[in-house]
């Protein structure tokens, strides 16, 4: 049962106190396809210009992501994103967005992917979240992610959208932003209320808050050593979330709490996976065996 991902294919470039890359594989979409793919099976929707390299498609293709839905626009360049990190790599100041063929980008999805049964949407604009949603026909759990840009810029169309998701995943500022309020507990009330049962707020390396109907789950973020990259922790964690639920066959309706519970943990763990290396390095390694020995890591650690 294969999972849909929507969102940005990119070229980044990455300034962090460990270095410095000027022009690296990224996008939400390729670090949510990388990581669900240790999960489930995984379609992407996006796309690129006639400059993406072949061997970053390749990294796709090797794990097994379906490209069927990559777009490939003659002419065109892929979307460029750069960044720089604070010391402590807590804050980050994006220093160039060049939208390019992502300017125009609407996604329609290959007949292929219409009737699979997960769907995690990624960062773009909210009325093209709607539409790719609209396109599928047999849908078990339904969710994805979004930004501040979304959430001041395009209020009304982003709330006729989450109202149609069964899972969100957001962080503690711009939930703070979207609900109003400050208070975790009460932004959580008020966002539930806008539609999506199922909420994550992630709070950066201090892990993240899952809430599910009157329910809560606190995850911590893992200790690493040495942070090279906080690029795509966002959405590893939401690839290590949805991946999981997809692999287990997870419903929204009725979903177990204690899967949410799992899949938020496995969540924090690709997260922390990702910050391991510059980009989706470490995804070029990474084993399946280093993430369930990480998940067990986190049960030793949290258990009293
Ligand atoms: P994260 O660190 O999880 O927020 O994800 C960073 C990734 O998001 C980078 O690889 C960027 O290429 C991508 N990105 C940055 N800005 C945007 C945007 N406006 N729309 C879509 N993707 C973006």
């Amino acid at each position: 049962m294969s999972l849909v991902v929507v969102g940005s294919v990119a070229y980044d470039g990455v300034e962090t106190p460990h270095g410095t890359v000027d022009r690296m594989l990224g996008g939400a979409a390729t670090y949510i396809s990388l990581v669900a793919s240790y999960f489930t099976p995984v379609k992407l929707v996006a796309v690129v210009g006639d400059d993406f390299a072949d061997e970053d498609s390749a990294l796709l293709s090797s794990r097994q992501v379906d490209l069927a839905g990559l777009e490939r626009v003659a002419g065109g360049k892929t979307f460029f994103w750069s960044g720089v990190y604070s010391d402590d790599m807590n804050d980050r100041t994006t220093l160039r967005t060049d939208l390019n063929v992502f300017a125009d980008f609407d996604p329609k999805l290959p007949d292929s992917y219409r009737a699979e049964p997960y769907l995690l949407l990624g960062n773009i604009q909210p009325a093209l979240q709607r539409g790719v949603l609209a396109q599928m026909s047999q849908l078990k759990m339904a969710g994805g992610d979004t930004m501040n840009y979304w959430i001041s810029d395009y209020r009304e169309e982003l709330l006729k959208t989450i109202a149609q998701w069964d899972f969100l995943l957001i962080n503690d500022s711009e939930a703070q932003m979207l609900s109003g309020w400050r208070n975790l507990r009460k932004a959580a009330a008020t966002i539930q209320a806008m539609g999506p049962r199922t909420l994550v707020i992630k709070r950066g390396e201090y892990g993240a808050v899952l809430f599910h109907g009157g329910e809560q789950f606190f995850a911590p973020g893992y200790l690493l050593e040495e942070v090279f990259d906080p690029t795509g922790a966002g959405d590893s964690f939401a690839g290590g979330f949805i991946g999981y639920l997809a692999g287990q066959g997870i419903e929204a309706k009725g979903a177990d709490f204690a899967e949410l519970r799992r899949a938020v943990i496995y969540g924090s763990v690709m997260g922390s996976f990702c910050c391991e290396r510059f980009g989706v390095d470490r995804f070029r390694s990474l084993t399946r065996e280093e993430i369930d020995g990480r998940f067990r890591e986190f049960q030793t650690c949290t258990q009293f």
